[in-house]
Formats: C-alpha cells, sequence, structure tokens
C-alpha cells in the first residue's frame, strides 16, 4: 500500500505515521527526517542546513537522490508511508513516474487539516520539548506560507485524481488516528 500523509507543520503527521507505520506494517519514509539525519557538519549537511533552519524547502536535487535510494530498499517494494513528501507539484510527479514505471500507483493521499493559529501554538510549544532549529516563531511562519503556497497545490493534484482523504486533525491524537482508520476502511 503506498500512501501519502500532507498537512502543514505541526499538524501531527509524524505521530500519526507512527501509528500508522506499526498497523500497517510498512516503512514510514520522513524526507524532513533524513534530510535532517545529513550529518550536519559535512558539506552536504551544511547546503541541507541552509534551507531547513530558515524553513525554506531543500532542492530536488538533494531531496529525490535521498528519496529513490530509500525506495530502493527491500522494505520498500510493496509500499511506504510518505510523510512531507511530496511537498511540491514537480515532487508529486517524478513520484508519479517512479510508480508508473513499476506499474504501482498512490492508493490514498491523507490530509490532515488543521487552522493556522493553532499550528502556531503546537510549534510554539514543541520548540519547548524538543530541540529542533526552524521551530521558533519566524521559521514557523516562513514554513506555513512554503506549505501554503508550494504544497497546498500538491493537494489540487491528488485531488483531481480522486483519492484524497479529509481528515480534522485539530482533536486528540487517539480521535484522529481512528478518523483515519475510518476513512482508509471506506475507501475499500
Ligand atoms: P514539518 O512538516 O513540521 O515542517 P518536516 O520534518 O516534514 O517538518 O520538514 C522539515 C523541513 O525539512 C522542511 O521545512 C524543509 O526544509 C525540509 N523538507 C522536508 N521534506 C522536504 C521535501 N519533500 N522537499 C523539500 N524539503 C523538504
Amino acid at each position: 500500500m503506498w500512501i501519502v500523509f500532507i498537512g502543514p507543520p505541526g499538524a501531527g503527521k509524524g505521530t500519526q505515521c507512527s501509528r500508522l507505520v506499526e498497523l500497517l506494517g510498512i516503512p514510514h519514509l520522513s524526507t524532513g527526517d533524513m534530510l535532517r539525519d545529513t550529518e550536519r557538519d559535512s558539506p552536504l549537511g551544511k547546503v541541507v542546513a541552509s534551507y531547513i533552519d530558515v524553513g525554506r524547502l531543500a532542492p530536488d536535487y538533494l531531496v529525490m537522490p535521498i528519496v529513490t535510494k530509500r525506495l530502493a530498499e527491500r522494505d520498500c517494494q510493496s509500499g511506504c508511508l510518505f510523510d512531507g513528501f511530496p511537498r511540491t507539484v514537480h515532487q508529486a510527479d517524478l513520484l508519479g513516474e517512479f510508480l508508473t514505471e513499476r506499474k504501482m500507483r498512490i492508493d490514498a493521499v491523507l490530509h490532515l487539516h488543521v487552522a493556522p493559529n493553532v499550528l502556531v501554538d503546537r510549534l510554539l510549544k514543541r520548540a519547548t520539548l524538543q530541540n529542533r532549529k526552524d521551530d521558533n516563531k519566524e521559521t514557523i511562519t516562513s514554513r506555513l506560507e512554503v506549505y501554503r503556497t508550494q504544497t497546498a497545490p500538491v493537494l489540487e493534484h491528488y485531488r483531481g485524481q480522486g483519492n484524497v482523504l479529509e481528515i480534522d486533525g485539530d482533536q486528540s491524537a487517539d480521535r484522529v488516528f481512528a478518523d483515519i482508520l475510518t476513512a482508509l476502511e471506506s475507501r475499500k
């Protein structure tokens, strides 16, 4: 099963993805985590950090090789859960081509929506719990803007294909998870 999770920063994608991968037994592919795993002091890591730390998207020439390398691994042969990818319509097209070449397609797109004011509060709270350099007021504003201008069109792209499932992310994590399961069940 190939699932794409789309939602703004702070919507709770990471939390829900961990639960879902456990249940479905498919790998969790978070491009944010993979990019953050690049050694910060290496030349590549410095380039990656120059985007992430200010809330801009890393360019495709950095993101795509990381994704395709991971997809070539054994555990990803019959599906995975994409978290934070695709984040642009161009990335969605590249993923579409990759899957079509292998005679596969995306089974479901989960859209986790939460109001912007709730997101800012959540991210500022997270900043005090985790040590993420991009969880500060200025960078959060820029990440939300990048989401609105570059990632929201990805949803339209998938809506055109008719496989978007709408999930209300402004509820307890348990309720959100229950809604995700109901939505996935309903499309069978
Ligand atoms: P969040 O959804 O909270 O912003 P992520 O961990 O998904 O957190 O992403 C953190 C940062 O990593 C993004 O702001 C961006 O700089 C970079 N990033 C993650 N995924 C991608 C992607 N698919 N394309 C480009 N940049 C990405």
